[in-house]
């Protein structure tokens, strides 16, 4: 069964609900019917037994057991200890009480009384009666219950006929054979019908799916018909979206890093063969090129390693208590002598000095990707401006540049993996796209937050904050 498609799911579900409530008709209707009859019969009997004793010792009995008589279709007979009668009604003719002689009638009542004061008796009777076939065998109930008045002790007997009901049987059989057919046909008819309908949408969003994952990224699901359908059309979609700009990240990824790589490459490569064949060339300066280009490529790895180990949850922190600001100084002074030849000035600003419980190394790092980019992104201006400081809860960190600033539209991406505003390299910016997705990590990390106010050629602030 649980292999079997949602669509014989339904139809079978439903054909199956079918055959249940047949096999609940039949029973109630068939089998039990006489009992359902009798039953019913017994405390109808019994309800109009206890309102005529509710009225026996008012002046208006023998109309109300009339009425009685006559609403239920029941004999009644009140007869004394002695077997006189005191009240008689009857509606059907044939009651068998209406035969029973007064020595009978006394019988009967000192039976009553053993038994707890009331009797119910059925009796089997051959009947003749006109107009109907002779030898016809009815049933009667009769109830009887010994009741004090204030006449004295009486004997309250009721005498109800049930029908025979075998031809009703017989009747409701044929009628429930056609019933059958007709019910099995209509449930197999409504079962295709409502199993394709409700099928059809998850038939199709499956197929959709298949496609999916067999890579066909630009696949759109059309789930319509329900609400949770098109709710799933809707997800899935989404992240059809997304995984094909994960393969097109994928694909930048590789022409990025394969460009990242070949131009330092190339480089080295370059000036390592002019060293080697033209000796005037074997000097320090191109030396140092070959030790830029080097660390370039080891900065490129190492990003690339990070961000894969930050992205798969696989770094731990290695938490400390440490001074924070005394770090954030060290950071800016070494990037401050190796700059300084070149024109840059970082200067950094603090209101106290602040202890923190954090990953010392990693948040060096994401300072230092922060501070990197503001140099590079600087411009002519060449100066950029730390900031430190600290509220009660927080310790808030700024990374002020005067430089090229980004446009508002691109705000959003540049926290992803392997973006860059601008996609040409220049030679005198050369990143790996990772720098801010390793700073969000980290951050995120330690439960701090990161945001950037930038505006275009007017500069960026790039800042974070971590809990104290
Ligand atoms: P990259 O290695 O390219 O710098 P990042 O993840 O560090 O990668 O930065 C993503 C992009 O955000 C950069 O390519 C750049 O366009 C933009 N960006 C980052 N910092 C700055 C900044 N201080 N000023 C202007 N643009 C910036």
């Amino acid at each position: 069964m649980n292999n079997l498609g949602i669509k014989w799911k339904i139809f079978f579900s439903l054909l199956g609900f079918c055959v249940i409530l047949l096999i609940f008709l039949w029973l109630f209707q068939v089998v039990f019917l006489v009992d359902f009859y009798k039953s019913i019969k017994v405390s109808e009997i019994e309800n109009s037994g206890k309102l005529i004793e509710n009225k026996l010792n008012s002046e208006d009995a023998e109309e109300y057991i009339k009425q009685i008589s006559k609403d239920y279709q029941l004999c009644v007979e009140v007869v004394s200890a002695d077997g006189k009668t005191i009240h008689s009604a009857h509606s059907p003719v044939d009651c068998a009480i209406l035969k029973l002689t007064p020595m009978q009638k006394t019988n009967i009542f000192a039976i009553t009384k053993v038994k707890n004061g009331n009797l119910i008796e059925y009796i089997n009777e051959d009947i003749m009666r006109k107009n109907k076939p002779p030898h016809r065998v009815e049933q009667s109930i009769i109830y009887t219950k010994a009741i004090n008045t204030n006449k004295g002790e009486v004997m309250l007997m009721l005498n109800s006929v049930i029908s025979p009901v075998n031809a009703t049987i017989t009747t409701l059989k044929t009628q429930f054979t056609y019933i059958i057919f007709i019910m099995l046909a209509f449930a197999t008819v409504a079962g295709i019908f409502i199993s394709k309908k409700v099928s059809k949408p998850i038939v199709e969003v499956n197929k959709s799916a298949k496609s999916l994952s067999e890579g066909k990224y630009d696949i759109t699901f059309n789930g319509t018909g329900y609400k949770e359908i098109k709710e799933l059309s809707n997800t899935l979609n989404i992240a059809a979206k997304e995984l094909s700009k994960t393969e097109e990240l994928k694909k930048d990824l590789i022409a990025n890093i394969s460009h990242d790589l070949r131009t330092p490459l190339t480089l080295i490569t370059g000036y390592a063969e002019v060293m080697r064949d033209l000796p005037g060339e074997n000097n320090s300066e191109n030396a140092q090129i070959i030790i830029d280009e080097t660390k370039r490529l080891t900065t490129l790895v190492n990003d690339v390693m990070d961000i894969s180990k930050l992205q798969s949850g696989t770094t731990d922190l290695n938490l400390s208590e440490y001074n924070l600001t005394l770090s954030l100084n060290h950071t800016v002074n070494r990037l401050n002598r190796m700059l300084n030849k070149e024109g840059y000035t970082i200067s950094f600003y603090s209101d106290e000095e602040v202890t923190l419980r954090a990953d010392e190394s990693k948040i060096s790092q994401a300072f230092y990707n922060l501070l990197i980019n503001a140099v590079n992104y600087c411009g002519a201006d060449k100066t950029v401006e730390v900031r430190q400081t600290v509220t009660q809860k927080e310790v808030r960190v700024e990374v002020t540049d005067k430089g090229e600033g980004i446009e508002e539209a691109n705000l959003p991406y540049i926290w992803d993996r392997y973006y860059k505003v601008d996609k040409i390299h220049k030679r005198a910016v050369t990143g790996s796209g990772l720098g801010l997705s390793i700073v969000k990590g980290i951050i995120e990390m330690h439960k701090g937050n990161y945001g950037v106010n930038s505006t275009l050629n007017k500069g960026s602030t790039f800042w974070f904050t971590l809990p104290l």
